[in-house]
């Protein structure tokens, strides 16, 4: 069933292991991620940007697929619908259409403003049930047009923005969207436990998941991230098993063209890049935790 992310995230914060947001894009995508969360017992957040929300028409057509699906595939594990990155507009758009959680990034506004409207949303997220991400500090990259330079949050900010009565905070960390350049320092967890010692049991998350090596993000979790961000990588495992089954010469054999076989290795790809991440995340089995 749909749930807001805030009792997965208290869950796995207490338990020291991270819940995986993983940004569905199409039918195939969202089909992977349930059918393989539930194989492998596990929570799961589906993210949705205000870009993907757009491309699939519309975040009413979001819900009802995820809905529509999660009904058909018999799905007993957790689900949160949430929207990633979403716009103060963005947030309404998705309480209204029946998302079950969103995160709004007043991160490019000045500290006061994106403390006012993460107020307001706070009020009405909790009036509906539904649970409310927000972030402190940019996260480095691209995503959706927006360019953001990586920046290390203050922990004084991270306070601020938690005490308004969030569910859970992006606090940039030295994390990026995308691939992770050759001279990346890593993660900073000074940061992260400067964050931690001010915002105290606040569950933290992590964007960005692509590329950070497996003992870093283990040791984020045990500082206190109980969500990570996952996308880049299952968009280059989609494309590089699409990518074969053409160079192969698959699509030209039979009935190869067909749809349902054309984008079957990609969607064979990604639930491999899931499980692999729920593994790493320690949250396989955790679905009654
Ligand atoms: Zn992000």
């Amino acid at each position: 069933m749909l749930v807001p992310a805030k009792d997965m995230l208290v869950k796995a914060r207490e338990g020291k292991y991270a819940v995986g947001h993983f940004n569905i894009n199409n039918l195939e995508w969202c089909k992977a991620f349930l059918e393989t969360a539930e194989e492998l017992n596990a929570p799961i957040i589906l993210g949705v940007s205000m870009g993907a929300g757009k491309y699939m028409g519309g975040f009413h057509t979001v819900v009802g697929m995820v809905k529509g699906m999660m009904t058909d595939l018999k799905t007993t594990v957790p689900v949160a619908l949430h929207l990633d990155h979403g716009t103060y507009d963005g947030c309404l758009q998705c309480i209204e259409a029946g998302f079950s959680s969103v995160m709004f990034d007043g991160s490019h506004y000045s500290i006061e403003e994106n403390l006012e409207k993460t107020r307001e949303l706070v009020k009405i997220c909790h009036e509906k049930g539904i649970s409310l991400e927000a972030e402190v500090g940019s996260i480095g990259g691209e995503e959706d047009g927006v360019i953001g330079m990586g920046e290390c949050a203050d922990p004084n900010e991270c306070k601020a923005i938690a005490d308004l009565g969030i569910d859970f905070l992006a606090a940039g960390i030295g994390n990026i969207h995308g691939k992770y350049p050759a001279n990346w320092p890593g993660l900073s967890f000074e940061t992260l436990a400067a964050v931690k010692e001010k915002v105290g049991e606040m569950p933290l998350v992590l964007h960005g998941g692509t590329g950070i090596p497996a003992d870093q993000i283990k040791k984020a979790i045990s500082l206190g991230i109980a969500k990570i961000n996952v996308n880049t990588e299952c968009q280059l495992a989609f494309a590089g098993a699409t990518r074969k089954y053409i160079e192969a010469g698959k699509d030209l054999e039979g009935k190869g063209y067909d749809p349902r076989k054309f984008l079957a290795p990609g969607a064979a790809a990604i639930k491999d890049t899931v499980k692999e991440k729920m593994e790493l995340f320690g949250c396989i089995g955790k679905a009654n935790a």
